[in-house]
């Protein structure tokens, strides 16, 4: 029921894996169902296997020049690289000098099946090597001169053909000749996976000793791979049993991956009536489809250069824009990319890219496009067609630059986030005025966007103190903007309002019929300031009109501001603590300058329920002193929370995941027809919406809207919703951000559009 079913899919993807070619699909469907006997049978239909297997392996052989070495068939290249790693560790464990420090060398940016393989035949075999990763230039290039100080003492080097993320090649014989000149007997692997088909290789006439390759990253089925080993490399089976392919590999043989093979290698070869597209041709896509995105982005940055890469990889970052961003756009377009990176604990970035010394934003960034040698004219066109198409989607909801006013008028609350820092933008559409809150510098363009593509008039681009760690991008965006600088402390106007609350005097300024109250609440920081987005009622102004409380690090989710910097005073955050609860009512929605849990807003009410510490000054059961002891030994176990990173919230407690209500799609289907309700809420950003949504679906409520989704319905609560998003982890997690906040309904599609809706 979505209105993407309508597109193709556009597939760019293949150095992750490939759609198996039809004529390896026949070759598999024929050896499932006519010639699928056991090559080690004896009868006619057995020998016939082994004839198919044969004919593969000589076929695989004349492609890679293969004379004397052999070519044994394996389940995929992560078994080739065990098994050469294992060959050649046995042999080497065999005449090591007792005391002698020697290297297991592997490119910094290897598929981490080689290093994790080192490590782990290393420990079993007790080798105890120094596994070391050879650095590469900002090229990718592997240093060669770190190779030659270290190849005499090294047990066996492992380095790529083509990289996988960046599609760089290595110069072999360059390689080679350092490798040799100064350890002619060292044991040489040289991951294959990413080469075929794509650059040719003559692999006899080389010293490799170890080649491993891998059937599904060249249109063979998954499970299929087979392995190089040269004539003098020692080898040991990595799999015992029946005494299949010479005892080199037991287990009955894959003969439909194998035969599949063969249809791949005829084409390679010339000898099928089938072709893949040539490398001019290749490199011809590739740059189109560079223009085609220079055309739909604006300034692309190449992550590698176009010389020493093969034509089928484009790997780039857009400025702005995180990887994850880039995914879920393309994805909505149906268009598959990978992100190019590999997902740690707290940021996605590039290993390989990292690496090569590129800049962190880069490899935050960084998307691979990959297509193998099918890929043709027509694909390549279809292709920029799609992406400029899904681009176009970005510049209407105004996240790249667009000449045209954006034609819906932002109103409300908008909250950007680099990493887990919080940037607010509060839009007035009547006056068409906005205010700024906490920018980073990551947002800049992505503001700056926002302001001009919606005609706006930026009131104040504001700070809510200055932030310990990062750098406020306040005078950028004024300067961007051309805006007058000319503010006083933080970016407060000069020429402001007086209001009054509680019989005190706040300055002030106006969006629409609105006030932005500044209130000092120092204490995080001397100049930590809270602004609160309120009204008048009856003509005053009342803590439950305050509808944001924008309080930078004094209240986070779940914790307190840490009041330990030089300018810390936690005495004032106690006085601060206590002026925020009369000011801002305890269900005004509290925006804090990080968000650490993906919890978006929070409120004070929430914050007594699980801060014991908040609870007992606005209660008044604790006086300053105990306050600020307490405060202290919370401020002292900072850093042991969280690492290394600069944490700026003394960390109280958060709330085990609150369990949310999941569906399928049938559940989903039956929920729906059983109750009448129930609200679907696309939860993705407005681009991927216009690119794909369900018929089904009321609501399209972006993360980015999601605090003002949460104002605005405040007063709604007990609505029935369920939460969609692209895979389901979006809406998992505002589910349950909801769900703190008391909505008390909220389910859920596990696996999102992608599993079906
Ligand atoms: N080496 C490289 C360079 C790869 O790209 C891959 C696959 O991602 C592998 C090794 C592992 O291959 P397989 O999936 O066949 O085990």
């Amino acid at each position: 029921m979505t209105n993407s079913t309508n597109l193709s899919l556009i597939y760019l993807d293949s150095n992750a894996t490939t759609p198996v070619h039809p004529a390896a699909a026949q070759a598999v469907m024929s050896t499932m169902t006519q010639t699928f006997g056991n090559p080690s049978s004896s009868h006619i239909t057995g020998i016939r296997a082994k004839d198919i297997m044969e004919k593969t392996r000589n076929a695989g052989k004349k492609l890679l020049g293969i004379d004397k070495g052999q070519l044994i068939f394996t389940s995929g290249a992560t078994e080739g690289i065990q098994t050469a790693i294992l060959s050649a560790l046995v042999e080497a464990k065999k005449s090591l000098t007792p005391n002698k420090q020697y290297y297991l060398l592997y490119g910094a940016t290897e598929h981490k099946a080689v290093p994790n393989s080192l490590h782990h035949w290393n420990q079993i075999l007790g080798i105890n090597a120094e596994i070391k990763a050879i650095p590469v230039d900002h090229q990718g290039k592997l240093d060669l001169n770190f190779i030659a100080e270290h190849a005499a003492d090294s047990l066996m080097i492992c380095t790529m053909a083509v990289n996988n993320e960046t599609g760089v090649y290595q110069d072999l014989t360059a390689l080679e000749t350092t490798i040799r000149t100064t350890n002619p007997h060292v044991y040489w692997m040289v991951d294959c996976v990413q080469v075929l088909g794509k650059r040719n290789l003559n692999i006899e006439n080389t010293s490799i000793d170890y080649a491993p390759f891998s059937g599904h990253k060249l249109y063979a089925p998954k499970g299929i791979g087979f392995v190089y080993v040269r004539s003098s490399a020692p080898f040991t089976p990595f799999i015992a049993g029946g005494g299949q392919e010479s005892g080199q590999r037991s287990g009955t043989e894959n003969l439909p991956g194998i035969a599949s093979l063969k249809a791949i290698f005829d084409i390679l070869n010339g000898d099928s009536a089938h072709q893949f597209s040539n490398h001019s041709q290749l490199q011809g896509y590739r740059l189109q489809i560079i223009k085609a995105l220079k055309e739909a982005f604006g300034d692309i940055v190449l992550n590698h250069s176009l010389e020493n890469t093969v034509p089928t990889t484009i790997n780039f970052a857009i400025p702005g824009f995180s990887s994850k961003e880039i995914m879920d756009l393309f994805d909505a377009a149906n268009i598959r990319v990978s992100s190019g990176s590999a997902c740690s604990s707290k940021v996605t970035r590039s290993f390989v890219l990292d690496a090569m010394g590129l800049p962190a934003w880069q490899s935050e960034s960084a998307i691979r496009m990959s297509f193998g040698p099918m890929f043709n004219q027509d694909d390549c066109d279809q292709a920029c067609e799609r992406i400029i198409s899904a681009a176009k989607a970005l510049k209407e909801s105004c996240l790249v630059v667009s000449n045209e006013i954006n034609e819906t008028p932002l109103d409300g609350l908008v909250e950007l986030r680099s990493g887990n820092n919080c940037c607010w933008v509060y839009a007035d559409k009547q006056t068409k005025t906005a205010v700024v809150i906490d920018p980073v510098h990551e947002l800049i363009q992505r503001i700056v966007n926002l302001v001009n593509c919606q005609g706006l008039t930026l009131k104040a681009v504001l700070d809510t103190h200055g932030h310990a760690d990062h750098e406020s991008s306040r005078n950028e965006i004024a300067k961007a903007l051309g805006m007058s600088t000319a503010t006083c402390h933080l970016g407060w106007p000069t020429d402001t309002d007086c209001i009054e609350m509680l019989g005190q005097t706040y300055s002030s300024i106006t969006i629409g019929n609105h006030n932005l109250v500044k209130v000092p609440t120092a204490g995080h920081t001397a100049d930590s300031v809270s602004y609160l987005l309120t009204q008048k009622f009856n003509g005053e102004y009342q803590s439950s009109m305050c509808h944001f409380a924008f309080c930078g690090d004094t209240i986070l989710m779940g914790s307190l501001g840490r009041t330990n910097f030089e300018t810390s005073s936690s005495a004032e955050m106690y006085a601060s603590l206590r002026l925020l609860n009369q000011l801002v009512d305890e269900q005004s929605l509290i925006c804090a300058s990080h968000d650490y849990y993906n919890e978006f807003a929070t409120t004070i009410a929430l914050e007594r329920g699980r801060n014991q510490l908040l609870n007992s000054v606005l209660s008044n059961s604790i006086d300053l002193d105990t306050f600020c002891e307490q405060k202290s030994v919370l401020d002292s176990h900072l850093n042991d929370e969280q690492g290394q990173e600069i944490q700026c919230g003394a960390y109280v407690e958060v709330d085990a995941a609150l369990k949310i209500r999941e569906y399928d799609k049938d559940s989903l289907a039956r929920l729906l027809k059983d109750d009448q309700n129930i609200k679907l809420v696309d939860i993705r950003e407005p681009h991927e919406y216009a690119l794909q949504r369900s018929s089904n679906v009321e609501l399209n409520v972006p993360m980015t809207r999601l605090v003002q989704f949460i104002n605005e319905r405040s007063k709604q609560k007990q609505d029935k919703y369920v939460l969609v998003c692209r895979s389901g982890s979006r809406s998992l997690v505002v589910a349950q951000a909801l769900g703190r906040l008391g909505f008390e309904n909220v389910g859920h599609l596990k696996g999102g559009y992608a599993l079906g809706l």
